[in-house]
């Protein structure tokens, strides 16, 4: 028997979702206001099938941070080492589960190669910060997947990349985010990063009882890679760049919340909340928003929302509700 074709058209809400166990990450919470259509496939699991090395650069950056944290390499060729084997079994694994796509070798090798000269020049342009946050258990926590229950009603879940104590004893959530473009005069983008910001400190705040200063957007600027350049070319060129002006690289903003833009916050989740949950009850509609469509890139989805059949072509059923929880995606 042939298997039936996906329609959008036809999808409902999904029996092994709920909010109580299953929970809400930022990312979620962010798709609910964007787009209840993208929630819809989100809570099914739905995504648009994507070869593995668009997202290649990042979590390498993040395998090798994780690594720089967690351990106590000797070296950046070790710790390169160690992250580049991990990542590329859990690529390789991805590709084998695509079947149908095939890996783009000049894009691979360029993003190792960027991986490669990239990783030692943050290091570099942090080093006393690191050196001190390595130091004298000043680390709190790496990588570190957190399920926080608010008022018995939902969880919060999500991905800490690092927290740790400074100088003065004041408590941070660190998040490293690779980007192509940093516009720090985008403040759609500011505000969404925002979000982020505040759902993990509060959520930390509620599970640890502790108080966090604020939030720490470690940004780190995806190198721009031209197809068909020589490898040798793309190399010097990256190199050269980045030794002239590694601020244009790496980026950190700092963002302190007080207890009344916390309070706020959770305020404001709680309302999504109790709307999230008629949607889940059948009681509030779907519909396209149009408005979120274009953004900064173009939505995902696109094709799906233009195509009046619905026929979802080229998805693919995932086995988690939070693939960000494996892996960090690139924006
Ligand atoms: S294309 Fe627009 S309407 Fe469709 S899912 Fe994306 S944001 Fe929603």
């Amino acid at each position: 028997m042939k298997n039936k074709k996906l329609n959008l058209y036809d999808l409902s809400i999904p029996n092994d979702y709920n909010l109580k166990s299953i929970g809400i990450t930022q990312g979620l919470l962010y798709t609910w206001t964007d787009c209840r259509i993208k929630f819809l496939l989100a809570i099914n699991r739905l995504r648009l099938k994507k070869s593995p090395v668009n997202t290649m650069f990042g979590t390498l950056f993040h395998a090798g941070l994780e690594t720089m944290y967690k351990t106590n390499v000797k070296s950046f060729t070790e710790m390169f080492n160690l992250m580049k084997n991990s990542v590329i079994d859990e690529i390789e694994k991805e590709q084998r589960n695509l079947n149908s796509l095939t890996i783009e070798e000049e894009l691979w090798d360029k993003w190792l190669i960027s991986c490669s000269i990239m990783f030692p020049k943050y290091f570099e342009f942090y080093k006393k910060e690191i050196l001190r946050i390595k130091s004298n258990k000043n680390i709190l926590e790496v990588e570190e997947i957190f399920e926080a229950n608010f008022n018995c009603n939902y969880k919060r879940v999500g991905k800490i990349d690092l927290i740790f104590k400074d100088i003065r004893g004041d408590i941070w959530i660190e998040d490293h985010k690779t980007k192509s473009r940093i516009d720090l005069f985008n403040m759609q983008q500011v505000l969404s990063i925002d979000l982020q910001g505040l759902f993990y400190c509060t959520s930390i705040e509620n599970l640890k009882l502790i108080e966090i200063k604020g939030f720490i957007h470690d940004i780190i600027r995806k190198p721009e890679i031209k197809i068909g350049e020589s490898i040798l070319v793309f190399k010097s060129k990256l190199k050269n760049k980045i030794e002239k002006d590694p601020s244009h690289y790496f980026k950190k903003i700092k963002c302190v919340y007080s207890d009344t833009e916390k309070r706020l916050f959770n305020s404001d989740v709680k309302k999504k909340i109790v709307d999230i949950e008629l949607f889940l009850n059948n009681k509030l509609h779907w519909y396209k928003n149009q408005t979120s469509c274009m953004k900064t890139f173009p939505c995902d989805h696109l094709n799906l929302c233009l195509n009046s059949s619905g026929y979802l072509i080229n998805y693919k059923k995932i086995e988690t509700f939070f693939p960000e929880l494996e892996d960090k995606n690139e924006n």
